[in-house]
């Protein structure tokens, strides 16, 4: 143990492929960016914990208790991205890690760093933050093989239930169940709303598909604007009471009512159509900021989004659950094993990540640190290969170093 007066402790999992070299890249980059604001007063103590290839090979184990059990102490923990072991019946570790810890919120904030490639004209313009549904949504796992007894009974209860089977191919036809709950919809648009405001946001937007899916999305966006105009009542104006205004009084009232929450700096509550999101966040994604969003839906649009400001190499993400404090922090990109060991990996995802466990420990001014040395590092051309677009480019330790040289 350090002899910090505010030493935190924190789970850390190295990963596989390039983890390793992104992790041990970062780490300096981390505990000099604290030394640098706060000297001896406060420091991190890693403590390394298996998971993935490296646990299984050294324990037979893919997620051993030990790990699971350092989290649940710190309620805090770091990773390298892990390989999904591939095989029937073998779940994805990070889903396993979200479900444990019932991490709801993924949050993934996107913007653009000067001299970084970009595959759109205006880059500078993206600047929002994606809070998505973690723990819901078709992507909570609950589906059956067409040719199995649940099929079977899922097509009974259709048919008892609807009146008839109304798609087109029965006898193949596989089941997925879509949960979405008041619940879980309310503390997510809440975590999102309590962020916005903390962080002086304009604006959450509601991402849905409630258009189709009525009982699911649809009632993901009545919640969420329901908890809006209630819980923070005060601090919004919602799309939705602009409709009613302007439904009772007309719309020269309702523009009145939007201009004067505007002028008293009320955050803006509105909704897209999630096609219709996809378009509008390439044409003017100015016009958005928090975004809230279910599951499968977040998980489309966040890797879309990064691949406007420079790509998964660069993109940082945390999940959390704002009610038990729980918090685990990733590089949202994969093991890339045919770079792994090569001293080819942008290590920028993972340092992001850092800084965002920073900003969690309220340690802003070292994660805001980080982040200039990344942007100074990143406008001068040095980069990895993944973004040196046929220029030359630095290997992740000269890339490591240089942002440390700029810290
Ligand atoms: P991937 O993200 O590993 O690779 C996709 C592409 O991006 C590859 O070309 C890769 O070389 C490149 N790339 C990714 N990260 C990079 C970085 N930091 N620097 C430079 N280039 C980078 O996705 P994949 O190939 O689909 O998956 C490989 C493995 O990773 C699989 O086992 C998968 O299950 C796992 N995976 C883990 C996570 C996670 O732990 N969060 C996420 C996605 C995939």
């Amino acid at each position: 143990m350090k002899n910090q007066t505010n030493c935190v402790t924190v789970p850390v999992i190295r990963g596989d492929g390039i983890g390793p070299e992104i992790w041990d890249d970062t780490q300096p980059v981390l505990e000099a960016a604290i030394a640098k604001h706060y000297g001896d007063t406060r420091g991190i103590d890693w403590l390394f914990c298996l998971a993935g290839q490296a646990a299984f090979e050294a324990t037979g184990d893919y997620l051993p208790a030990a790990t699971m059990a350092a989290i649940e102490t710190h309620k805090l923990a770091i990773k390298a991205p892990l390989s999904t072991p591939v095989g029937e019946g073998i779940r994805s570790l990070n889903v396993t890690l979200r479900k444990a810890f019932d991490l709801y919120a993924c949050v993934r904030p996107v913007s653009w760093f000067p001299g970084v490639p970009s595959p759109v004209c205006h880059p500078e313009r993206v600047d929002m933050v994606i809070f998505r549904e973690n723990t819901e949504d078709i992507y909570a796992g609950i589906e059956w093989a067409y040719d199995t007894p649940a099929a079977a009974a899922m097509k009974v209860f259709i048919q008892e239930h609807c009146g008839s089977l109304s798609f087109p191919f029965p006898e193949t036809t596989a089941f997925g169940v879509k949960p979405v709950s008041k619940q879980g919809s309310e503390r997510l648009v809440g975590a999102a709303i309590d962020y916005a405001l903390k962080h002086k946001r304009v604006s959450v937007t509601l991402v849905h598909k409630g258009n189709i899916m009525k009982y699911t999305e649809g009632a993901f966006l009545n919640w969420g604007y329901a908890l809006a105009e209630t819980k923070y009542a005060d601090h919004v104006f919602t799309w939705r009471q602009y409709g009613a205004i302007a439904k009772a009084e007309g719309k020269l009232a309702a523009d009145e009512a939007m201009k004067a929450a505007q002028i008293a700096g009320k955050l803006i509550i509105k909704d897209q159509i999630c096609d219709a999101f996809f378009q509008e966040s390439l044409i003017r994604p100015e016009t958005f900021d928090v975004v809230a969003t279910l599951n499968l839906n977040g998980d489309y649009i966040s890797d879309a989004l990064a691949a406007q400001v420079g790509g998964i190499g660069i993109s940082p993400g945390a999940n959390i659950n704002y009610q038990t404090g729980y918090a685990l922090f990733e590089a949202t990109h994969g093991t890339a094993p045919l770079i792994a060991g090569q001293n080819k990996a942008n290590p920028s995802a993972m340092l992001l990540s850092g800084a965002m466990l920073l900003d969690h420990l309220g340690w802003s001014e070292a994660a805001e640190s980080v982040r200039q040395a990344l942007r100074l590092t990143l406008f001068e051309g040095l980069v990895t290969g993944d973004l040196a677009e046929g220029k030359a480019a630095l290997g992740t330790k000269e890339f490591a170093a240089a942002i440390l040289h700029r810290l």
